[in-house]
């Protein structure tokens, strides 16, 4: 059972008073029992010398018997007591009516004090009542001698009474005291128990969570101090709460916004923070991680390996891991401390893979770029020295290997631009005039430039372009550049007899311009790889047609930034179709 303070204040209250009140009594009726005791027996002392006086004077002849008897008498009516007088001899020398039983009451010791001449007291009980008497002994003194002694005996009547009647006062000061003490219970309660109690409860909503708690204060005494003092501590508290709330949320932030996944695990391997990025490299899809063992996870073993590796050596630790997808994931490891103990390791995931594939990109190229500079380099280099040599000695074989030397070096000059141009669009150097263009002139154009070509191959090449096809907003010199890459391609791949179509239409938004032709085709895996620098469907068939595998990529590159698209569309062994699209020229309203 649970006493709140109002009990135990008004319990400790009662006892107190309750206790005090019952020492008092106590007290307070042996000290009234003494005073009376004492009172009474000075009284009889004052009588018994007087008894003993009128004895002793009868004795010496003073005084007449009857005189003796008669004052005798009168003390006794007066005093209340009753009076025994006794002879050196131990005999009766007086014998008052209704004393002749009573024995008496002293101790030997007590009498032989009373022979010596001196009167004595004593505390008695009546045998059978149990009444308090007071007993008193003066001897009676002659010029040489005790004759007697009279004993007196009274019993101490009325002390009872008045006992009771302080009895009685204590019980009301008791009552009293009990109803004071409720009272003032009660107005304890109010003043110290009601501000605990909402002070009590108050700190049970912070606990949950509510720190807006604030209690009153209504008084200055130690009470309202604590009350002071909690709704200090419940500010300081929402204040410190608030301020690691928004440092917590910052951090989430920042873990949030990071590219690279964060991951923290403890000693014992359990995860203390992982932020989403973490957790979809890891590919991971439970949501909450914190507090999961990093080996109950689904995580590459080696990953797991390698946090416990750093905390095991106590040294940051990197490597790369391949992951699904062909994905490869960078993991960097670093121990942390405290006091410097390791308490666990912080590790920094990051996918690699398109830096990977940059890096494998930059070592194609250049491989690529020297490999294609040295087939027609060597060329050069074996035909002037077997001119120099003098290996050839008629015109006739030195005019073809010239020939020779010249084809590579207009070849090396086209790759040396080429690469020029796609590394300027590339890195976006080049601005371009943009200009309304019509397009069926400038198709026209290409296509007569192309002619001799054409007719080399015995090729057909049909326009399927509308006259009234919208202008597009382009680089004159930029777009014809692609339609020539794109009809030299078709050009240079179709085989003899063959058909080239070259057509536009206008599409909505924009007009898409195609060129298709009967060729070879190009195998569908291959088909999004021909816009890559370099690639070469049937390397040696290019080579044979002096392609650098740079023409398509300029393609892309030049439509891509006048804000097109490029595609292919292919049958192998049927044709292909190269196309893209240009942004129509918004029309302006016209305005009379
Ligand atoms: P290249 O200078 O070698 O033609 P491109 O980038 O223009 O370089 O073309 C890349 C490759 O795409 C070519 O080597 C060729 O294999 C393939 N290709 C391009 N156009 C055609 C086409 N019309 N028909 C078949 N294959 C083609």
């Amino acid at each position: 059972m649970r006493i709140n303070i109002f009990t135990k204040l008004l319990i400790t209250y009662l006892l107190i008073i309750l206790l005090t009140l019952f020492v008092v009594g106590i007290f307070l009726t042996q000290l009234l029992q003494n005073y009376f005791y004492h009172l009474r027996q000075r009284e009889l002392m004052v009588k018994g010398q007087e008894i003993a006086d009128i004895l002793s004077a009868q004795l010496l002849g003073l005084q007449d018997p009857r005189v003796t008897n008669d004052l005798l008498a009168i003390l006794d009516q007066f005093l209340d007591a009753r009076i025994q007088a006794v002879d050196k001899t131990v005999l009766v020398l007086a014998t008052v009516p209704g004393f002749e039983e009573m024995s008496l009451p002293f101790s030997a010791e007590e009498l032989e004090q009373l022979l010596l001449g001196e009167a004595v007291a004593k505390r008695n009980y009546h045998a059978q009542t149990g009444e308090q008497l007071v007993s008193v002994a003066v001897p009676i003194v002659l010029p040489h001698e005790v004759a007697g002694a009279v004993f007196l005996n009274a019993p101490l009547r009325g002390i009872a009474q008045t006992l009771s009647q302080v009895q009685r006062l204590i019980i009301y000061a008791a009552m009293l005291a009990s109803a004071l003490a409720m009272l003032a219970g009660l107005y304890l309660s109010k003043t110290i128990s009601l501000p605990l109690q909402q002070m009590n409860l108050a700190a049970l909503e912070v606990a949950k969570g509510n720190y807006r708690q604030q209690v009153k204060v209504t008084s200055r005494d130690e009470v309202g101090q604590l009350a002071q003092t909690f709704n200090h501590m419940a500010l300081k508290l929402r204040q410190t709460i608030e301020a690691l709330s928004q440092e917590k949320a910052k951090l989430e932030n920042i873990m949030l916004c990071m590219h690279e996944g964060v991951i923290a695990i403890d000693k014992k391997g359990r995860i203390l923070l992982a932020n989403a990025q973490a957790q979809k490299l890891l590919h991971l899809q439970k949501k909450e991680l914190t507090g999961e063992k990093l080996t109950n996870l689904p995580v590459d073993k080696e990953i797991e390996n390698l946090f416990l590796a750093v905390i095991g050596q106590g040294k940051a630790l990197t490597e790369e891991f391949a992951t699904t997808g062909d994905r490869i994931l960078s993991v960097q490891v670093s121990p942390l401390r405290r006091r410097r103990q390791i308490w666990g390791a912080v590790g920094i995931l990051q996918d690699v893979t398109e830096l990977h594939q940059m890096e494998q990109m930059r070592r194609d190229f250049v491989a690529n770029v020297s490999h294609e500079l040295r087939t027609p380099m060597t060329s050069i280099q074996g035909f002037v020295e077997a001119i120099l040599d003098g290996v050839v000695t008629d015109e006739k074989s030195r005019n073809r290997y010239l020939q020779i030397i010249l084809a590579e070096t207009v070849r090396l000059n086209r790759l040396v631009n080429d690469l020029l141009d796609l590394s300027y669009l590339e890195t976006g150097k080049l601005t371009w005039q943009l200009e309304p263009i019509k397009l069926p002139p400038l198709l026209t154009q290409v296509a007569d430039k192309l002619q001799p070509q054409l007719q080399q191959q015995s090729l057909v090449l049909q326009m399927q372009v509308p006259d009234n096809l919208p202008l597009v907003l382009g680089n004159y010199d930029r777009i014809e550049q692609v339609l020539v890459n794109l009809l030299s391609n078709a050009i240079a791949f179709t085989p003899s007899g063959g058909q080239i179509t070259l057509s536009a239409k206008d599409i909505g938004k924009q007009v898409c311009i195609s060129v298709t032709d009967t060729g070879p085709g190009i195998p569908e895996a291959e088909q999004h790889l021909v816009w890559q620098r370099f690639h070469k469907v049937d390397k040696a068939r290019t080579r044979n047609l002096g392609g650098t595998g740079l023409g398509l990529p300029i393609v892309k590159q030049i439509v891509e930034a006048h804000g097109g698209t490029v595609g292919l569309k292919s049958v192998l062994g049927q044709g292909s179709t190269f196309y893209f699209t240009l942004q129509k020229v918004k029309a302006k309203t016209e305005r009379c």
